[in-house]
């Protein structure tokens, strides 16, 4: 049983010391417990939160223990009701071959799901995210503008994508040219504006004409300072996550515009909300899982993933996440090797 531990706690970017790759036994169920076999791990940027000991909403891997991470398994052997032998299942492994399991937050996919994988993005956690804080905090109408980051990934994806079906104007930000083609000719979006490019706040100016009413929030960073001048009266800002900080290590020099932002969110009404997705809007995952469902069956929405084989190659896969290496969404295929 391979199992990638945390050997330390990363300072700024994590190297190829912050996990260690250990092997150990499989384990061995017993009464009222089922044995799980990773098929595909998750990988997410909240993860490297998870790395840290900073007060965070989750407590931090220690030191020595397996990194945690969503996955897709196979019931080997089960003591549990409701599963058995040859089940696939989505569970919350981490990052290792095999894992016990008593069925607690462990939901069943049948023997034979036809996108075993999509349970970690498009039908699971970063697809609900963007429907809940899009919808819920968001509250979108139609012919507004909405901005988003991190455009072609697994959350922005989405957002954007629904903001399509409900008629909304979306502005797409990503990184590279590449991304930014597929956010417009594949996902239906209005533009997207690259981030890198030296006079990115301009374009995506021009790119918000009538101003923009929803800035769903995935990056923080240049992208953010970018956008709050764009804001319209009344403009909501889900707050779902900065990426583009994960790895600092201080906060950025510069005058101190805390008051100047807070000044923005008085004078325009700005509603900014923060969300953890299974904290705040748990309880609306059949809703979320109905509706998905439907568009991503009737081609609505599109959904990109890039899959990596191996789960030793899972650390090299993190870090090049946290730069916008991915394009779609990251998983790995772990494989018994
Ligand atoms: P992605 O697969 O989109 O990966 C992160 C992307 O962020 C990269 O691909 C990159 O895209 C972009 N990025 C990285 N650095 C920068 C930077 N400096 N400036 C601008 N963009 C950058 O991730 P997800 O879709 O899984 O997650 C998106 C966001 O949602 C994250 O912030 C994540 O933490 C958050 N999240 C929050 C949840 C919640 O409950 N609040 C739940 C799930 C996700 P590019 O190359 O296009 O710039």
């Amino acid at each position: 049983n391979r199992q990638h531990v945390l050997a330390e706690r990363p300072k700024g970017e994590p190297t190829a010391d912050t996990l260690h790759l250990v092997e150990g036994e499989i384990p061995t169920p017993g009464k009222g417990q089922m044995l799980l076999r990773t098929e595909y791990l998750s990988l997410d940027p909240y993860m490297r939160g998870r790395m840290s000991d900073a007060p965070s909403y989750a407590a931090p891997v220690e030191i020595g223990g397996v990194m945690v991470g969503g996955t897709v398994a196979q019931v080997v052997s089960s003591d549990v009701k409701g599963f058995e032998a040859g089940d696939f299942v989505l569970s919350f492994n981490g990052w290792q071959d095999y894992a016990l399991s008593d069925g607690n937050g462990v939901t069943n996919l049948g023997k034979s799901p036809a996108h075993p994988s999509w349970a970690l993005g498009i039908m699971g956690m970063p697809g609900f995210t963007a429907w809940a804080g899009l919808t819920r905090i968001g509250e979108p109408k139609a012919g507004e503008t909405i901005a988003v980051a991190a455009a072609t990934g697994p959350v922005g994806a989405t957002v954007g994508q629904i903001g399509k079906i409900l008629g909304c104007r979306v502005v797409g930000i990503a990184g590279g040219a590449e991304k930014c083609a597929y956010a417009v000719n594949e996902l239906g979006f209005d533009a997207c504006i690259d981030h890198k490019a030296a006079d990115f706040a301009d374009q995506l100016a021009k790119a918000s004409p009538d101003g923009i009413d929803v800035y769903f929030e995935n990056v923080g960073g240049k992208v953010l300072d970018a956008v709050i001048p764009l804001l319209n009266p009344n403009a909501r800002m889900p707050v779902c996550g900065l990426v583009s900080q994960y790895n600092a290590t201080a906060l950025p020099e510069g005058p101190d515009r805390m008051n100047w932002l807070m000044g923005q969110i008085l004078r325009k009404k700005i509603k900014v909300q923060g969300f953890i997705i299974f904290d705040d809007f748990g309880h609306l995952y059949p809703e979320f899982a109905a509706e998905m469902g439907a568009w991503v069956e009737a081609g609505k929405i599109k959904y990109r993933e890039e899959i990596i084989d191996g789960l030793e190659n899972a650390p090299k896969a993190f870090i090049g996440l946290l730069k916008g290496e991915n394009f779609g969404k990251r998983v790995i295929r772990v494989g018994q090797n």
